[in-house]
């Protein structure tokens, strides 16, 4: 039986789905006219929600006036004014902008500036890059040749023979989530610390870890351990940046410095597939990005670019970064309310509007009918779009995640909603 919690019968997700035809803000509508709650932001990435006209007359503008132009041949202006906007809301920490079109192009991106980098100083081994287990950083070959993801890592450890990556670090101990710092730093020790490229980890690890923190003091301890080794610091914001947390990056409130930053989904709230690369002044000194070997035929193209540009002013002028920091403590108040009791729920985690529901169940039962998806069809049928996240039974996590864009009055109808999925599941399953 397959392990990939989507593939689940009960999920419908894959075949028997609903269609949909229409969506406004936090709502989305298929074609029997019933009404969903987007409870994810689709996969996390609808940060403002949907149908948001400024975005799209700066799409249509933008695909009138110049819809492709490739980046050796021309500059466009929608790739400049994004790419400023960028540096303004990183606070001109960064020296350029490498786009992809995805948070795994992204990663493969950082992979090979990491590489370029220690090439160019001679240090051919440096090779080895280690992430997190569990660790989502994409779908890419080179993405999951790092990925703490078993279940999506199948079938392609052929291809990963010759890998750069020695995997991942666990945590030992079974009741926490994610490696201490002293777990990384034996790590280092075993390897050798002279041949460790770079470290990639999340701020809160989403689809794999089910919103599990990474605590500031380890980011920091992260740092220090990188900084003593001549090792990459990278941050995996696909999900956590742009507004998510309640600040503009995971990353910011540890006051942390990474050397790379891997960006999507939120960059462009979803209207098109866009992602981004920030990389850092010491990263590529001397070089520029034309240089490294990155890019694709769409990378940077002229409306991801005018849809990014157009996102990151709305989330400006509405003020939605805030919104989500004053919105998140009463979603973990709500989501501790409608759990409480619940045999099958712990408390909930995460931060900002990336929180989630960790759920109790044993590995055995995970394997073959695992809870998260049970939960998240369960929802679908009230009219709830929720996100099941992770990758083994200690990681198995609800993610919800509403647009930032989310109102108080819409919140009591997501928890009312939630509370009628859990209540269906409980009387259903043993897990009660
Ligand atoms: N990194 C993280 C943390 C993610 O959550 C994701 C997507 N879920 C990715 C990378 C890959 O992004 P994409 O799906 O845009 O390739």
């Amino acid at each position: 039986m397959s392990n990939d919690i989507l593939d689940t019968p009960e999920l419908n997700l894959r075949a028997g789905k609903p269609v949909a035809v229409k969506a406004s803000g936090c709502w989305v509508y298929d074609t029997e006219g019933r009404d969903y709650l987007d409870g994810s932001s689709g996969t996390i990435c609808v940060n403002i929600g949907h149908g948001v006209p400024e975005i799209i007359s700066a799409m249509t503008e933008q695909a009138q006036q110049l819809g492709f132009a490739h980046r050796n041949q021309f500059a466009s202006q929608a790739v400049r004014e994004l790419t400023a906007e960028i540096h303004r809301v990183t606070g001109h920490r960064f020296k350029e902008v490498v786009y992809t079109n995805s948070g795994s192009e992204a990663t493969e991106t950082a992979l090979r500036l990491v590489l370029n980098h220690h090439a160019a100083r001679g240090d051919v081994d440096r090779t080895v890059v280690l992430a997190q287990f569990p660790s989502y950083h994409g779908m890419t070959a080179g993405a999951l040749s790092i990925s703490g993801h078993p279940q999506r890592r199948r079938n392609l450890d052929p291809l990963h023979d010759n890998r750069l990556s020695l995997g991942t670090v666990a945590a030992r101990d079974a009741a926490s989530s994610l490696p201490t710092l002293a777990e990384w730093e034996e790590r280092f020790a075993a390897i050798g610390p002279e041949r460790i490229a770079a470290v990639v980890v999340e701020p809160v690890s989403g689809a794999a870890g089910g919103a599990a923190e990474l605590p500031d003091e380890t980011l920091r301890g992260l740092r220090e351990l990188c900084d003593r080794s001549g090792t990459l610091l990278v941050i995996d914001e696909v999900m956590t940046g742009f507004g998510r947390t309640g600040e503009w990056f995971g990353h910011d409130r540890s006051g942390v410095r990474p050397d790379l930053v891997i960006t999507a989904k939120g960059l462009s709230a979803g209207y098109t597939p866009i992602g981004a690369c920030l990389v850092s002044r010491e990263v590529l000194p001397g070089q520029s990005a034309t240089d490294a070997a990155v890019g694709h035929t769409m990378s940077g193209n002229p409306v991801s670019a005018a849809t990014a540009l157009a996102v990151l002013r709305y989330m400006q002028e509405h003020d939605l970064v805030a919104h989500a920091a004053k919105l998140g403590p009463l979603l973990t108040e709500r989501l501790a309310e409608v759990t409480a009791g619940l045999e099958f729920t712990r408390p909930p985690r995460g931060r900002g509007l990336l929180q989630g529901v960790p759920l109790v169940q044993d590995a055995e039962e995970f394997a073959t009918n695992p809870l998260a998806p049970r939960i998240c069809a369960a929802a679908m049928e009230y009219g709830l779009q929720l996100y099941p996240a992770g990758v083994d039974a200690r990681s198995q996590t609800i993610l919800v995640a509403p647009p930032l864009t989310i109102t108080e009055a819409e919140l009591d109808i997501l928890i009312a909603r939630l509370e009628q999925a859990l209540r269906l599941v409980a009387a259903t399953t043993h897990a009660r």
